[in-house]
Formats: structure tokens, sequence, C-alpha cells
């Protein structure tokens, strides 16, 4: 299964979310850049266990896990 998974800017720019992004996913999917933004570790993206731990972590919408196919 492919996955892709996907935050909004303006989610990605609070720093309080990107740091609990990071804590709650189980693999590394999400990482910290520079100056603390969320970014998406495009290379663990197959990794995901579809946990929906970001999911719940972010306001609604802002973080989308998408199941491109089976
Ligand atoms: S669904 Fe789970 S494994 Fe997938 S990106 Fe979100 S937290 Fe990580």
């Amino acid at each position: 299964m492919f996955v892709h998974v996907e935050i909004d800017a303006d989610a990605a720019g609070d720093r309080e979310l990107a740091k609990k992004l990071v804590e709650v996913c189980p693999v590394n999917i999400f990482a910290l850049d520079a100056v603390g933004n969320a970014v998406i570790v495009e290379e663990n993206e197959d990794e995901c266990v579809l946990c929906d731990l970001c999911v719940q972590a972010a306001p609604p919408g802002k973080v989308r896990v998408i199941k491109l196919y089976e």
C-alpha cells in the first residue's frame, strides 16, 4: 500500500503541533525543520500504519493520510 501524508502549511508552522506530530507518529513520518516547522519525511511515508494518531492530534482536516492504492 502506498500512503501519502499531507499537512496544511499553517498547521506545519504551528510549532506546538509540529512537536506533537513528531511525538505521536510511531514510524517517524514527521520531522522538524531548522526553524521547528513540521515536515513530512517522504522516505518514511510507506511505513505508515494508518494509526490515525496524527490526524487526531491536529485540528480537523489539517493533517490528511491518503491511501493511494492497496
Ligand atoms: S497515521 Fe499513524 S503512522 Fe501514519 S503518519 Fe499518522 S501517526 Fe504516522
